[in-house]
């Protein structure tokens, strides 16, 4: 199955789920037209795949209709010949960095907050140097490899980013209360996805008085979804998902191969609304643990980007369309660490992106049916 056979599969929905896939979605199935000249072809067949297929491009743009999300798909892209950084051993480029790392010795290194650091079997918490918001920390992991974790791990990082949320809002009402305060928690791994620092770590923020754009933005459109339809938008999103063999759950999460990814293999988990607590942060956290382990496993995962987006900590006297709203994760591949090209242009930052994974490929290396180890895990 692949992006290409969308249009039929539709088509061929269930009643109910096809009523949702008109709701939600917008298919257009664009062709792409060239003419290779005599002296291209033999590079063009060697690099990119037979003539008639370059000469013959299939595009295929999905619409989110209650989002705006969109993505153009074209899988001839991920051929292309990009130029990559002399160095190829990433290996030897981690050990390096591990002489004068100083999130290997965070206590003597690092700076702390205020209310001290909290410490986890994996990790500990650090104040991040240079804040980006006005409560803004660090998960430093005691390993130094930033690619060597497991679902254990992943699970206890979550759990010290829920106790250092609730640290925060102790924090906030000693200083009177005030505004509502709305957590973040974001894993940027290795230099594509935006680190700076090579030794694996986590970022936590809290924003004050309102909640980040992209994050109010489903939410309002998931409020409005509700309004207008009688019905929960994540609900019906799950359910023309596992219809199309895009969504599968596993206990309470809930894993969506995005149709309309920001960048390579989108990934969301959802798991059903509630308070960032302790144990449903460890709970996402072992969700994401076990797909990161598999992309590392099947796809060669290097770099990544995970975004959580998390209830407001004042719980229910929170007003807005919270009592409906999941916890949500989102997790994509940023690709090979020494390539030379960004994978983000002017396309994904002003337009939408254009990606070269298929979905379908993306929920075939995940779902559990596929491997039995990942499902007993
Ligand atoms: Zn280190």
């Amino acid at each position: 199955m692949s992006i290409f056979d969308l249009p039929r599969l539709a088509e061929e929905l269930p009643f109910r789920e096809k009523a949702l896939w008109h709701r939600i979605y917008e298919i257009d199935v664009l062709h792409g037209k060239l003419e290779l000249v005599p002296g291209l072809r033999s590079w063009v067949e060697e690099k990119l795949g037979s003539g008639p297929e370059v000469e013959n491009q299939k595009i295929i743009r999905t619409t989110n209709l209650i989002s705006g999300e969109g993505a153009l798909f074209n899988s001839l892209r991920s051929r292309r010949p990009t130029a990559r950084f002399p160095e190829t051993d990433l290996e030897s480029l981690v050990e390096e960095h591990r002489s004068n790392c100083p999130f290997c010795s965070p206590e003597e290194r690092t700076p702390g907050e205020r209310f001290g650091r909290i410490r986890g079997k994996y990790c500990l918490t650090a104040a991040n140097l240079a804040k980006y918001d006005g409560y803004h920390g660090l998960i430093i992991a005691r390993e130094h490899h930033p690619l060597r974790f497991n679902e254990d791990m992943v699970e206890d990082y979550f759990r010290v980013a829920a106790r250092w949320f609730q640290e925060v809002k102790t924090d906030a009402a000693l200083r009177g209360g005030g505004p509502a305060l709305y957590p973040f928690l974001i894993w940027n791994c290795l230099w594509p996805a935006g680190s700076s620092i090579l030794h694996g770590h986590l970022q936590l923020t809290v924003a004050q008085r309102r909640p980040y754009p992209r994050l109010k933005q489903l939410l309002d459109c998931s409020t409005r979804y509700g309004h207008r339809y009688g019905s929960n938008y994540f609900q019906d999103l799950y359910t023309l998902y596992k219809a199309l063999g895009l969504g599968w759950e596993k206990g309470e999460s809930r894993f969506l191969s995005m149709l309309t990814p920001i960048k390579e293999k989108e990934v969301w988990i959802l798991l059903p609304p509630g308070p960032a607590t302790p144990d449903r942060l460890g709970q996402a956290g072992r969700a994401v643990g076990r797909v990161l382990g598999r992309l590392k496993q099947q796809a060669c995962l290097q770099s990544f980007n995970v975004g959580v987006y998390l209830p407001p900590l004042g719980g229910e006297a929170e007003p807005g369309g919270w009592e409906d709203f999941p916890l949500v994760v989102r997790l994509v591949d940023r690709g090979d660490v020494f390539n030379r090209t960004a994978d983000f242009g002017a396309m994904e930052l002003f337009a939408l992106s254009v990606i070269s994974s298929d979905p379908f490929s993306v929920a075939g290396l995940l779902k559990p049916s596929h491997n039995a180890e990942f499902s007993s895990g």
